[in-house]
């Protein structure tokens, strides 16, 4: 109440007072006339509130208040001005809101908000296209029950998003869609969906042509390695200053098969999702015989090769990816260790899934290139590559096999002193010997 309004009313009520006053003189009851006047105007002040209530109740929107008198007149109008304010308010943040939907709606990718449950709560018409997703029967639907593939399923409940997903599309096996979801607030999730189809199909074109090549080359490729080892087996016959080229072509040629056998494994092991195998292989005896290979590949080098494996734990998946798997890093202990150096072959379990390991006694890896090592052709030092006559495609090879069955690798190293790769299984994975 500003300074105004209350010298207003102090004086209404002296006025009120006087009148009582001047009464309680004329009629020479003081008293009733006090009792009069303040009831009087209590009965005013009373009428007033109704009026003020009654608008309040049965107002239409911008209906002007009662005409009021005095201070109620006052209130009346600072109610009705913190009113038209408000829907102002509304109705600037309105519009906010119906530009943002306008623009998510006219989106070509999907936006889906889900609560923490991921139980759908808002999408945009993309999501319809692309998902599926029926407004308004979808709403409050756990988007796990209308996107269905079991990858999404998994993806969804393990909960680390840090990499996009890439399945087909539920409405249209074409489509290929790639899922990213970003959690927020209170564990809410928002998922954004792009039609990633073209880049797809221009991957699986490079795909293509690689397996293409790779397959395209290895039948001149046998042709030539034959001509070269029966030039070899008839050594006497040939110009001894052709011995030696013979010899090293022999050598290359080798390399270019074993390169195109791995570029071929690749393409076979990216074409599918999962192994359709699924039969619970007994690591320890793959082991024992890939220490046998290893052992062979070491030969006068004599590394001293060690296996520790627990028969009771076999792994669900493919054995013959599996074993292409542990003997390259098997092997790579050996051709990267130097003579009577010492390699450690385990396979254990524990709560948090199956664990295979190699440890080296060798020339180890600088920690900067350990990110990269899983790439196709990375190489520490190639000079190191070309003496071993790697192909650069071993670790590739074992990050595909351990992505599809759903493991990953962990590697510690330490220049000069040694290294271990170890792949490490979750339970699902595991399946234990009765
Ligand atoms: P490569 O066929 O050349 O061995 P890989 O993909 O198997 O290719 O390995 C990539 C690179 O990682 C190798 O060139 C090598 O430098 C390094 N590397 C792999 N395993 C080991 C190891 N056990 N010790 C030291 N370096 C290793």
């Amino acid at each position: 109440m500003n300074q105004n309004w209350r010298s207003v009313v102090v004086r209404h009520l002296l006025l009120l007072l006087a009148a009582c006053g001047l009464l309680g003189l004329i009629s020479g009851e003081y008293a009733w006339s006090l009792v009069l006047g303040l009831g009087a105007y209590l009965a005013w002040h009373i009428k007033q509130l109704l009026r003020l209530y009654i608008w309040l109740r049965d107002r239409k929107p911008d209906e002007a208040p009662p005409e009021g008198y005095g201070l109620w007149g006052e209130v009346f109008d600072n109610i009705y001005h913190l009113q038209r304010r408000d829907q102002r308010v509304r109705g600037r943040l309105q519009a906010v809101i119906d530009r943002v939907q306008d623009s998510t709606a006219a989106l070509r990718d999907a936006v889906i908000m889900l609560d923490s449950d991921g139980n759908l709560e808002w999408w945009n018409r993309a999501a319809e296209t692309l998902l599926g997703l029926k407004t308004p029967q979808d709403s409050g639907q756990p988007i796990t029950n209308l996107v269905r593939h079991p990858r999404f399923k998994e993806y969804f409940e393990q909960g680390n998003y840090q990499e996009a997903l890439e399945l087909p599309s539920p409405v249209n096996d074409h489509q290929r869609l790639q899922l990213q979801i970003t959690q927020y607030g209170n564990a809410d999730h928002l998922m954004l969906v792009r039609d990633v189809t073209r880049i797809h199909q221009l991957e699986q074109m490079r795909k293509d042509f690689v397996a293409n090549v790779s397959h395209e080359l290895r039948t001149p490729l046998t042709v030539i390695a034959g001509y070269l080892e029966t030039l070899l087996d008839n050594v006497e016959d040939v110009n001894p200053r052709w011995v030696r080229a013979l010899q090293q072509m022999q050598q290359q040629g080798a390399r270019m098969q074993n390169l195109l056998n791995d570029l071929l494994l690749l393409a076979k092991l990216e074409a599918t999702d999962y192994p359709s195998d699924n039969q619970p292989v007994p690591v320890d005896l793959l082991l024992l015989s890939i220490k046998n290979d290893a052992q062979a590949l070491s030969a006068t080098r004599n590394h001293r090769i060690s296996l520790e494996a627990d028969a009771s734990v076999r792994l669900k998946g493919s054995e013959a990816e599996l074993r292409s798997a542990f003997s390259n890093l098997v092997f790579n202990a050996v051709k990267y260790t130097p003579d009577e150096g010492e390699i450690r072959i385990r396979w254990w379990h524990d709560d948090t899934g199956a664990h295979f390991s190699v440890s080296d006694s060798g020339i180890g890896i600088e920690a900067k290139h350990l990110p990269r090592l899983t790439e196709r052709f990375y190489r520490v030092d190639s000079s190191r590559a070309s003496h071993t006559g790697g192909t650069g495609l071993g670790l590739a090879i074992v990050k595909h096999v351990l992505l599809r069955h759903r493991a990953r690798l962990g590697i510690t190293s330490v220049p000069g002193k040694g290294s271990t790769f170890t792949c490490h299984f979750p339970p699902q994975q595991v399946s234990m010997r009765g």
